[in-house]
């Protein structure tokens, strides 16, 4: 069925969640398709963000315990207000350090390698921070990340086979990190097939859900999963540099975290600044030192809108965006060839849709001058993240219209073919 401008306005008129695009500060004359990348602005993290100043303002140390959101606890607070996201119990979460030392930690925790149980397992697509983060690990060791870290590979050089994964878990294997979606192509991996996988063998399995959270459910309890993590800035908008988070199931709770600080405590000794660390009883443990509360404060206003517009709606919409825009891509821009490196089917595909094509430098390029802002992600694709709570099916029409006029006029020819230090 042909779709047109009007199919997207009227999308747009029955969508459930429409209302909280007026929550957030869209940046004038773009349409703005990189929220996998830093999310926009929402008035609401503004002002949590606000109100934390003014509680340091206005109490000084005291902000600590009192005030509007207290300091003391709000790791911790905003653990229970991620957990629905990810299908946890409220103890299972805490918001702390970033992504990559997040991972620091669960492998200082749970990568125990020994006799000839020393590999760690991992895929050849996922983010390089994740694979330095393995191997400086693997050194620490004295192992040689050459041997001891492998790279499941991928049979096209853009998805991931499970089976391919799981005939990897071998009885050499001591820990399992994987992401959960796929930052280029957006595959979502089967998380629950891969950990059942990984139990029966043994092997402790963790998931880097930095392209998931905030798109799709996750049942982290239920599958049994061993540990995640996740950055806080991408779909859920917790502003650059947002504090991250980090799940353990609580089958390990009450165990020591492998870097430790006063903040790992038990909060009820921690000011008795005993040199015998008593570790908190939850995912709290795996804190280290004093939170960066004024990178946490916007995501009190941000999570709480996703708690009020439910992750399954946004799933469902999201789905329904991205199919719209593949179809889109389909019926308007057939003649220029551009691959689809997303799987196809709603149960593998995650938040983003990736377009291969041999001009995508110049073509992210021309897009961006015309208002319409991609990513870049080499050697040649274009990532468009259409985000639910703040893009409209008129956007995503929008933006394939001004696609399709950059092909027909060849404007990105005007452009030098060098991706940007950022992008
Ligand atoms: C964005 C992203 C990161 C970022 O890590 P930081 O420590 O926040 O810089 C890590 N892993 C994946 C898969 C990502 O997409």
């Amino acid at each position: 069925m042909e779709r047109t401008r009007k199919t997207a306005e009227r999308w747009d008129q029955e969508d459930d969640l429409s209302r909280y695009r007026e929550e957030f500060y869209l940046p004038e004359g773009q349409i703005y398709l990189d929220g996998n990348s830093l999310g926009l602005m929402s008035k609401r993290a503004e002002q949590t963000c606000l109100d934390v100043l003014n509680s340091w303002r206005k109490c000084g140390i005291d902000g600590w315990t009192s005030g509007r959101y207290p300091w003391f606890s709000l790791s911790e607070e905003l653990g229970k207000k991620s957990a629905p996201l990810v299908g946890a119990d409220p103890a299972e979460v805490i918001v702390t350090g970033s992504t990559t030392v997040n991972l620091h930690q669960l492998l200082a925790t749970f990568y125990r390698p020994e006799g000839k149980r020393t590999k760690i397992l991992a895929d050849s697509l996922t983010f390089p921070s994740d694979i330095y983060a393995m191997q400086s690990h693997l050194r620490l060791h004295g192992l040689d990340p050459g041997k001891h870290l492998i790279q499941v590979a991928s049979r096209d050089g853009q998805l991931l086979d499970e089976e391919d994964l799981i005939a990897a878990m071998t009885d050499e294997v001591a820990i399992i990190v994987l992401p959960s979606v796929l930052y280029r192509s957006g595959q979502v991996l089967d998380m629950k097939r891969l950990t059942e996988a990984a139990r029966k063998r043994g092997i402790p399995i963790g998931f880097d859900l930095c392209h998931s959270v905030g798109a799709i459910p996750h049942h982290l309890h239920d599958w049994g999963v061993d540990f995640a993590f996740w950055c806080n800035y991408k779909y859920l908008n917790g502003g650059p540099g947002a504090v991250a988070s980090l799940f353990v199931h609580d089958k390990h709770h009450g165990g020591r975290p492998g870097l430790a600080g006063w903040f790992s405590s038990d909060k009820r000794v921690q000011f008795d600044m005993d040199h015998r660390l008593v570790p908190a009883a939850d995912a709290g443990a795996y804190q280290i030192g004093t939170p960066h509360i004024l990178s946490l404060a916007p995501l009190i206003g941000s999570l709480e809108m996703f708690n009020d517009a439910g992750i399954d709606l946004i799933r469902k919409k999201s789905l329904k965006q991205t199919r719209f825009l593949m179809e889109l891509v389909e019926q308007e821009l057939g003649e220029w060839r551009f691959a689809m490196g997303n799987p196809i089917e709603d149960e593998r595909r995650g938040g983003h849709i990736s377009l291969a094509h041999r001009e995508a430098v110049r073509i992210c390029k021309s897009l961006k001058e015309k208002g319409v802002v991609p990513d870049f992600r080499p050697p040649d694709v274009i990532r468009l993240a259409p985000v639910a709570l703040y893009t409209s099916y008129t956007e995503i029409w929008e933006a394939v219209r001004i696609l399709k006029e950059i092909m027909e006029t060849k404007d990105y020819r005007r452009h030098k073919a060098r991706r940007e230090v950022v992008s």
